[in-house]
This record gives structure tokens, C-alpha cells and sequence, in this order.
């Protein structure tokens, strides 16, 4: 369907050489697509907040005579203001993760740290819904990458899959160990996905339900960041879904060669 376009240059190379250089235009345009693209999304979903500021703003200077409405209205300007400021710093994140050297602070990463973390972001939301979330799964596993990625990418999941659940249910995280693989999954008993969207829910800015997402601060930014934080280290993120049941979504990454030697012994030899 795509039309080729080759661009073809020829040098001549003294009087019995010609140098033909052949440059493929095609995925330079399909970037330069993809951008434009970003950038009408990005307005688009940046004029919701800033219009509801605005509206919000000419609220209170109509309602100067009524403080309570006043402090209704100033309480709504600060939701509005604070997910105008997550959408933001998720942008920055995910063009960050595109950028030419996403993985510039690589080193050894351990995952149960990264589990930690993410489950620690998740805690007060749980909590006030009554969720109970739980990890647990082989321990001592290392992935070679950037911890504040991984970190955020498992940090997505957990906090969409206590997000899109009920209150009194409960979020899984498992670990385990599949030949050179580690996969970390994150199960919930929450409102699932309808199979039509599984593919595209990991797009920039999908959302299944644009106005229950926009009610819970979701951008529609998030998968999109898991899936990119998945590909920087060679590894990828699939989801399995049932709707009114549950969806549990799992991260592939290569593990770090582990040495033949035990850690004790590294320490006790040294
Ligand atoms: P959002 O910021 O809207 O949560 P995401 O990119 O994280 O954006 O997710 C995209 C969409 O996928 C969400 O709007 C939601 O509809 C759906 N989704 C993601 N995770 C889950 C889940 N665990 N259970 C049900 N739906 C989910």
C-alpha cells in the first residue's frame, strides 16, 4: 500500500567509477508522520484541561459574592491544574524513552527493587479503595537497564490495575523466571478490557472509555510508556483480558547473565 520513495544520487568517481547513492525516504516520512500526529494529539488533549481552567476561573470571579462556591470552584481549578501537570510530565517521560539513547544509565537492575517501588506508588490508592496488593515470586533477579524506567513502566500497570478494580479485590505481582527471561505480570479482578481494544489500548492517548479515564486523571499515556520501557530493553509487554473479570498484564525482559558463583562466596573470596 505504502508508495516507495527511493531517491537516487549519482557522483562520478574520476572517468571509470560512478558512485550511486540510493536513500530510502519512505520511514523518513513515516517518522515525520508519526510526529505531526503527536503534536495535533498533544494539543488536542492539552486544550481539555486548559479550557476547563478557564471556564472554571470565570466561574469564580462570577460567584465573588459566595465563598463557598468560590472554594468549590478554586478545588476543581487545582484537580484540573494537577492533571495538566501529570499529562505534561508524561509527555516529557515518553519522549525521553524515544529519544536516541534511551538507555544512557544503563547498569544492573534488580527486581525486586523495582517491584518495591512500584507497589509502594500504589499503596495509598489501594488503600483507600480497599485492594488488597500483593507480590511475591522468585527473588534475586537482575535485568541490565535504567531503574527509574522500570520502575515507572511496572508502576503503570500496578497503578491502572488497581485504578480499573473495584473496591475489596485484590492485585497480584508475580515474578518468575523463564529461561532467559524474567516475566513480571500484575493481575487485577477488575473491569477488563473488551477484546476489540486489546490492540490498541498500548497507542498514545487511547483510552476505552475516554470519559471514565478522564473521571480517574487517566491520560492515556501510560501503556504507551510500558510498552517503549519494554522495547529499551529488548524485551516486550503483552496483555490478557476478560471483561467484568479481570485483565493481567505481563512484562518480558532479558535477565542479566548471572554468574556461576553465589553472591556469598563473591564476598567471601574477596
Ligand atoms: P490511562 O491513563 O487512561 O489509564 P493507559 O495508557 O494507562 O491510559 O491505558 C489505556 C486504557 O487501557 C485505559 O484508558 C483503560 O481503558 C485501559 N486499561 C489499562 N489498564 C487496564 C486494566 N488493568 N483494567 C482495565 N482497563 C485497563
Amino acid at each position: 500500500k505504502e508508495k516507495l520513495a527511493v531517491h537516487a544520487r549519482v557522483a562520478p568517481l574520476g572517468s571509470r567509477f560512478v558512485l550511486v547513492l540510493v536513500e530510502d525516504h519512505t520511514e523518513a516520512k513515516r517518522v515525520e508522520a508519526i510526529r505531526r500526529d503527536f503534536v495535533a494529539n498533544v494539543s488536542h488533549e492539552l486544550k481539555t484541561p486548559i479550557g476547563a481552567l478557564s471556564l472554571l476561573a470565570e466561574a469564580v470571579l462570577g460567584a465573588s459574592d459566595d465563598p463557598e462556591a468560590v472554594r468549590r470552584f478554586a478545588g476543581r481549578m487545582l484537580d484540573e491544574a494537577a492533571r495538566l501537570s501529570s499529562l505534561v510530565q508524561e509527555i516529557i517521560d515518553l519522549s525521553r524513552l524515544q529519544g536516541d539513547d534511551p538507555l544512557r544509565h544503563a547498569s544492573p537492575v534488580s527486581i525486586d527493587d523495582v517491584v518495591a517501588e512500584a507497589v509502594d506508588r500504589s499503596r495509598a490508592l489501594a488503600q483507600a479503595k480497599c485492594i488488597e496488593l500483593v507480590s511475591g515470586g522468585e527473588e534475586g533477579l537482575r535485568v541490565l537497564g535504567d531503574e527509574n524506567q522500570l520502575a515507572m513502566a511496572l508502576g503503570n500497570l500496578v497503578e491502572n490495575a488497581v485504578t480499573y478494580s473495584p473496591e475489596h479485590t485484590r492485585v497480584a505481582i508475580g515474578v518468575r523466571r523463564v529461561g532467559d527471561l524474567v516475566e513480571i505480570s500484575v493481575t487485577d479482578q477488575g473491569i477488563g478490557i473488551p477484546e476489540t481494544e486489546l490492540q490498541r489500548i498500548f497507542e498514545r492517548f487511547y483510552r476505552v472509555d475516554k470519559a471514565r479515564s478522564r473521571s480517574t486523571g487517566g491520560t492515556g499515556l501510560g501503556l504507551s510508556i510500558v510498552k517503549h520501557v519494554a522495547a529499551n530493553h529488548g524485551g516486550e509487554v503483552s496483555v490478557w483480558s476478560v471483561e467484568g473479570q479481570g485483565s493481567t498484564f505481563t512484562l518480558r525482559l532479558p535477565l542479566v547473565a548471572t554468574s556461576a558463583a553465589p553472591a556469598e562466596s563473591t564476598k567471601t573470596s574477596a
